[in-house]
This record gives C-alpha cells, sequence and structure tokens, in this order.
C-alpha cells in the first residue's frame, strides 16, 4: 500500500462558548528516518486528568477529550509505532498544542526560543493559565531554536530537518514565540499556520471575515493582537503572490477537512 507522507490528525476537538467548533489539526509526517509531529494537542495525561487544563479554560473552550482522540492512539491506530516519532515541531507551548508531549518521551522537542523562555518563565497572567508545566513535568528533550536565518519563501526561519524540509516560521503575536511550520511535499509546501488565526476566511486575500466570536476570543488570548494582525497580512500577502503553499490554521474545521479528503485520495 502506498502510504501519503503526511497525516492530517485533529487531537483537541473544541466547542468554545460563543464561537464555531474548532479543531486541532496536528501532521504526523512520515520522513526517511522515522515520524515528525507538528503540534500535539492534548495527550493521555489530560484526558486521565482534565483538571490540569485549569478551569477556565475548559469552561470557555469546551475541550472533547477521549483517549482515542490522544496523537499517541491516532499514530498506534494508523499502524505507525509511537516510539518512532524522533521529532515534535510545536507551533507553541499552548495547552492545546503541548498536552500530548509525554506521550512520546523519546522524541526532541523543537521550539522557537522567545516561546520557550515565555512558557518557563509564566510572567504575566495570562502565560500562567495559557502554560501548563505538568505538560512538560517529564523533562522533554528540548531543541531551543534561537535563531531563524534561513530565508524561506520571504521569511526568516529555522531550520528542523532535511528531505523532507521542515522549518520553524516565526509569528509571533499570539504568544511570544509562537511559529508556523513548513513542511515540503512532492509539489508544494504545506504552512502550518498555528494559532495565527483560527478562521479560514481571515486568510481571505480579498475580503478577509472572521466570525466575531473568534474574532473577539482570539484578541483576548493574544499576547499581541496588533503584531498578530500584521503577520496575518503576511500571510495573505504569501497567498496572494505564491501558488505552491497550502497555508492552514491549528483551529480551522473546514481546511482540516479539506486538507484530509485531499490526503485520502492518496491512499490506494
Ligand atoms: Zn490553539
Amino acid at each position: 500500500m502506498h502510504r501519503p507522507t503526511v497525516h492530517h490528525l485533529d487531537c483537541a476537538p473544541m466547542r468554545p462558548l460563543g464561537g464555531p467548533p474548532l479543531v486541532a489539526h496536528c501532521l504526523l509526517v512520515v520522513t526517511g528516518g522515522g515520524l515528525l509531529l507538528v503540534d500535539t494537542g492534548f495527550g493521555s495525561a489530560d484526558v486521565a486528568d482534565p483538571r490540569r487544563l485549569g478551569g477556565m479554560f475548559r469552561r470557555s473552550m469546551r475541550p472533547g477529550l477521549a483517549p482515542e482522540r490522544t496523537a499517541v492512539r491516532q499514530i498506534a491506530a494508523l499502524g505507525y509505532d509511537p516510539a518512532d516519532v524522533r521529532d515534535i515541531v510545536l507551533t507553541h507551548l499552548d495547552l492545546d498544542h503541548a498536552g500530548g508531549l509525554a506521550d512520546f518521551p523519546g522524541a526532541r522537542v523543537h521550539i522557537m526560543a522567545d516561546e520557550y523562555r515565555a512558557a518557563m518563565r509564566r510572567e504575566t497572567r495570562s502565560d500562567i493559565s495559557r502554560y501548563r508545566p505538568a505538560q512538560w513535568a517529564h523533562g522533554p528533550r528540548w531543541v531551543v531554536h534561537d535563531t531563524a536565518d534561513t530565508d524561506w519563501h520571504g521569511f526568516a526561519a529555522s531550520r528542523v530537518l532535511r528531505s523532507p524540509d521542515v522549518l520553524l516560521v516565526p509569528l509571533p503575536g499570539h504568544t511570544r514565540g509562537h511559529a508556523a511550520v513548513a513542511v515540503q511535499q512532492p509539489e508544494r509546501w504545506l504552512l502550518h499556520a498555528g494559532d495565527a488565526y483560527y478562521f479560514h476566511g481571515e486568510t481571505d486575500t480579498r475580503r478577509p471575515r472572521c466570525p466575531r466570536g473568534l474574532s473577539l476570543i482570539q484578541r483576548m488570548v493574544a499576547d499581541d493582537h496588533r503584531l498578530r494582525l500584521a503577520q496575518l497580512e503576511r500571510l495573505r500577502e504569501l497567498r496572494r503572490t505564491d501558488g505552491v503553499v497550502r497555508i492552514f490554521s491549528a483551529h480551522d474545521t473546514r481546511e482540516f477537512t479539506a486538507l484530509g479528503e485531499e490526503t485520502g485520495r492518496t491512499l490506494h
């Protein structure tokens, strides 16, 4: 059977108050040397003890926690060995992205330096609620990327892997060291834009739009709201000028479904 090189996993469906349902879009990338995961959603320990996510988050975002939703279980269900996940690349360390880390204790965990510092320091009230140290209490093998000196389609980037090329592309705003993750495919690039935006309409090049509830949530949780909007404009510009990059958000349901169907067509 031909195997697609990228699988799209939803590891944390959410039903936020006042907004449409969201996914937590994670990528499983089959590389020459094993498996690479982009973001991790919630993990087994979050499912076993949802209190570690905090009451505010659970009440407002209403995550659907189930063991079979975790990345580790979905990877096994696809027929892979979760122990083959050698690298995890995180867009940022928010609790709905970093929850699965402990399910892959042997993996290298790639993160931008600004994000690593913000999450370890937790200096503001909002940082205290978004970053949950229990999710990395096992001591991951951090690989902290402090330079972005590679050019990727006009963006500064930091290389994670070659063959396929995987790069961290800093897009701060949602959090201090938030980044997108670019993954090369045979004829195009995937750009997992993390939480740079939540709704597909936001990257529309002619008439950007977002449901009001989701706009409010994004404004509320942004570390730097204006900076996030400026980065979003850069993503629109990339869409305008570049036909080979497929951009998608961590949380948009429509983009997740469309990409899953495209991947499904490669299965035979
Ligand atoms: Zn998120």
